[in-house]
């Protein structure tokens, strides 16, 4: 017997794996490649003069920073996800200009926060903030391409402009760029003109020194309100928060707590926030990467997991979202996009 109400549930499945199918094309478009090829590029404007944020910063050494802030408990923004749009881009459409070649997983994920990717992979993806550090930070690039693995620095704007040839070595190296705000303010703090400023600033100069104007964001302290997720949604940003902390920034970190906390806390789709401006993480980098590779796993890049995981959730999607053969053995499907309260550590 059926029901009208089982006729129109047949033609909203239909709709829907419909959908699905064309955001997977979308999401595999052929920019889709390894480090900084994923990356939108565009054309450094040569003459383009570096601006100063006009709220000045502290002068204190960058190497007393720290990620110390705990991030405020805020809702999640999946909700607001511009997912039909992006299911619309034709797959392999020739960029329009330089610098928008987006993908369609990144720009459905501008303004959210992503803090790890899919665990039915052994993938995990090292990531180094604060930078560009005069000597540390090319010691970090050396032992990365040393192991020929990939990796995701998240530049400070004002230290860009302090030492552009090493945010040049970074990109120049392959890794994949974000950006981490201008001087590393707490932005729930600032007003958003000045967050504004702070991000889009700090991407221009970016572009300007690396011809590589980024996708992904890093918020220092990892402190985001509505306001943040705004202006990098605007920004297409996506907001690259963290689950493995080793707190190599803390006092008395050593190479080796930093090794033990990366290599215990390791899981699939796994992103570890530490920092290039830091010896003891310079010192715990080779032990870490061997042990990590020892046990399986593959580095690779947030953008690589943001597209993976959008290939898995739409393949999960064109199945009608339920997994064929039922049963306890069934895999749940894995939200992208999870709190920070869920990500542990902070
Ligand atoms: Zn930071």
């Amino acid at each position: 017997m059926k029901s009208p109400l089982s006729k129109w549930l047949g033609l909203v499945l239909l709709l829907a794996a419909g959908i699905a199918v064309g955001y997977l094309l979308g999401a595999r478009t052929p920019d889709n490649a390894f480090a900084g090829d994923a990356l939108a590029r565009a054309e450094p404007a040569a003459s383009a003069p570096a601006t100063l944020p006009t709220d000045p910063a502290p002068s204190a050494s960058l190497s007393d920073r720290a990620p110390v802030e705990v991030a405020a408990a805020e809702p999640l923004s999946g909700d607001e996800t511009p997912t039909a749009e992006a299911a619309t881009s034709p797959a392999g459409e020739p960029a329009a200009a330089p610098g928008v070649e987006l993908s369609a997983a990144i720009k459905a994920h501008a303004g959210e926060k992503i803090s790890r990717g899919s665990s039915s992979t052994r993938k995990i993806v090292l990531t180094f903030d604060d930078g560009p550090h005069p000597s540390r930070t090319p010691q970090v690039v050396r032992i990365l391409k040393e192991a020929g693995i990939p990796a995701n620095f998240f530049l400070v704007g004002e230290m860009v402009e302090s030492y552009p040839e090493q945010a040049k070595l970074v990109a120049d190296s392959g890794f994949e760029l974000g950006t981490h705000s201008w001087d590393h303010p707490n932005l729930t703090r600032k007003n958003e003109a000045e967050v504004r400023r702070q991000i889009v600033e700090t991407q221009d100069l970016v572009e300007r020194t690396t011809g590589i104007r980024p996708v992904l964001f890093r918020p220092p302290g990892g402190n985001v309100d509505q306001t943040v997720r705004d202006i990098c949604r605007e920004e297409n940003l996506v907001i690259c928060m963290w689950s493995i902390d080793p707190r190599d920034w803390a006092s008395g970190a050593t190479g080796e707590k930093i090794r033990q906390k990366v290599v215990g806390d390791a899981h699939g789709g796994a992103i570890v926030c530490m920092h290039d401006t830091k010896a003891p993480t310079i010192d715990a980098l080779p032990g870490m990467i061997a042990d990590l590779k020892a046990a399986g796993y593959e580095f690779t890049t947030i953008t690589q997991l943001i597209e993976e995981k959008a290939a898995e959730d739409a393949a999960l999607a064109a199945s009608g979202g339920v997994i064929p053969s039922g049963g306890d053995a069934a895999p749940q499907a894995e939200p992208l996009v999870i709190s920070l309260e869920e990500s542990g550590s902070y």
